[in-house]
């Protein structure tokens, strides 16, 4: 990665160093979406040095498995202060080629932080059990170890946090990692290899490749990569899922959401409208735990819209490098437009438009930029587009429910099942829900119920493909496989032989 944000030219991370072999093969463009400019470019990988960066990896594994565990978990903490001690650089860059506003891209590097101090703690993780004498002078003990080169393929709207679920558990565990970001925000990744070989990782450990779908193609299709971490949307979710199921590899991959939130009529209204504009404008909705779905049950729909459109009025919208913005723009032109699309598409089918975000006032930004401010669309019903496809944006869709049981049967029929929270003050309510609802991740009175590195990221139904959600212990057991010994000691006393099945005695 070269200095400076203008021009940069972005290009792999591979056995240790930038790679040097790209020449003039073909190359994305990397925009600042506050301004609409093209600031640097990044290389795209062919299949082959998709394969240069898989045999790096491969040929860093023996060492790195057989390295001590307190070693890598030292690497971990060097990591860890150094990310730390960047913070503020890794934002900028975040919001460079993001767009989201500064205090959210530091938030996104102090969550991804989380996970590496998690990782820190990996001798305590991979500890196995042990039962003396199973049998008379055998005893068994379990342990995991790590499964090789594995990948990771991740999403424009986290470039470093979600990353940073993945890699630091998997390498703290002893495997080599290649990771393919998105292509729109590509260089935050490239910084955190910079850094991790700082921290003294050896070469090859970790391996970063740019492109798309043919980058994406050829890991799921390499026979060197055990297993694959993917976070996206559903449709390429499910893909990467069959695909590299098909080749043999262990998968987690983790789709698109239609994230609800639910309140009841005691809930206290104005932390409820707080709490949606926050998780429903924040990172301009470009967050798979965005709150996108209001579920207002009777009689607190009028009310509670009234609110949200008050503090909307409020909301400043800029350049993220501005401090003053409080939210950004979309990520590409193309997403803006399609994203905006759906206002118009849900007035048609006959929802009520109640803030039209392509009205609200740009502080600072360019008219290049891809700006669509916050709107709130009311009536939505179920069947609508607006309410069925994930819009990724700045759109609030709200839904009336005549019940608590109407609330739970409109979240519980969507195809989506990431997060969902309910605002109430009634704690019988809120456990009923917590059993009930079908989502991976629920809130009570918080909208965005991220859980903590220590416990497992993921949703339910089309919002993951696969059986392992993202870091805490289920990370742990994503990148290690089990093994079960048993042992005996001869003692000479027992000579014999025995035909029998093996029987505890
Ligand atoms: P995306 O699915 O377009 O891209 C994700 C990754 O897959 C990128 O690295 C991209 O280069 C690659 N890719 C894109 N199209 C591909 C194809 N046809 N074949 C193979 N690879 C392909 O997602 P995005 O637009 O970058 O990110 C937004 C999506 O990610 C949203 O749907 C959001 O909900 C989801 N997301 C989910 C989570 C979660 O934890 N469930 C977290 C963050 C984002």
């Amino acid at each position: 990665m070269s200095e400076g944000i203008a021009g940069r030219h972005c290009t792999h991370w591979i056995g240790g160093k930038p790679w040097t072999g790209a020449g003039a093969g073909p190359r994305g463009q990397i925009r600042n979406p506050a301004t609409g400019q093209v600031t640097g470019t990044v290389d795209f990988a062919s299949a082959a040095e998709v394969d240069e960066a898989v045999r790096a990896a491969e040929a860093a594994f023996p060492a790195w498995r057989d390295t001590s565990v307190a070693r890598r978990a030292s690497v971990m903490f060097a990591f860890r202060e150094l990310v730390s001690r960047h913070a503020g650089e890794l934002a900028a860059l975040i919001t460079a080629e993001h767009g989201k506003v500064a205090s959210d891209a530091a938030g996104e590097v102090a969550r991804g932080l989380e996970v590496v101090e998690f990782a820190c703690g990996i001798p305590h993780l991979l500890k196995g059990a042990f039962s003396e004498n199973v049998s008379t002078s055998v005893d068994a003990w379990s342990i995991r170890q790590p499964l090789g080169v594995v990948a990771g393929i991740t999403p424009f709207n986290f470039p470093a946090m979600v990353p940073m679920w993945m890699f630091p558990i998997a390498i703290a565990a002893g495997n080599a990692f290649v990771l393919k970001p998105s292509e729109k925000d590509p260089s935050a990744s490239v910084r955190l290899a910079e850094l991790l070989a700082e921290a003294g990782l050896p070469d090859g450990v970790f391996n970063v490749v740019h492109g798309a779908k043919d980058a994406v193609d050829a890991l799921l299709a390499h026979p060197g990569v055990r297993a694959v971490s993917f976070v996206g949307s559903t449709p390429v979710a499910r893909y990467v899922y069959q695909a590299a199921s098909a080749a043999g590899k262990r998968v987690q991959a983790l789709g698109g959401a239609k994230n609800h939130m639910v309140v009841l009529p005691d809930a206290d209204l104005d932390l409820a409208a707080d709490a949606a504009v926050s998780a429903g404008f924040g990172s301009a909705g470009e967050r798979c735990m965005a709150v996108s779905v209001v579920v207002a049950v009777d009689p607190v729909g009028d009310d509670l819209v009234g609110r949200i459109g008050e503090r909307i009025a409020d909301l400043r919208v800029g350049p993220g490098d501005d401090p003053a913005s409080q939210m950004g723009p979309l990520v590409t032109r193309e997403h803006r437009d399609r994203v905006a699309s759906y206002l118009d598409a849900g007035v048609a089918e006959g929802a009520v438009l109640a803030v039209d975000g392509r009205r609200h006032p740009v502080s600072g930004g360019s008219p290049e930029g891809f700006w669509l401010g916050p709107s709130v669309l009311d009536h939505v019903r179920p069947r609508m587009s607006c309410y069925a496809d994930e819009i990724f944006g700045p759109v609030l869709c709200v839904v009336r429910a005549a019940s608590y049981r109407e609330a739970l049967e409109v979240v519980n029929s969507n195809p989506y099942g990431n997060g969902a929270a309910i605002f109430t003050n009634d704690g019988g309510a809120a456990r009923r829900f917590t059993h009930e609802v079908e989502a991976g991740m629920v809130g009570i009175n918080v909208p965005i119920p991220v859980p903590m590195a220590f416990y497992s990221f993921g949703g339910w139904k089309a919002s993951l493909f696969g059986d392992t959600h993202v870091h805490g212990t289920e990370g742990v057991h994503f990148y290690t496989r089990g093994k079960a010994v048993t042992s005996r000691w001869l003692d000479p006393s027992q000579r014999g032989v025995n035909l029998g099945f093996p029987v505890n005695q």
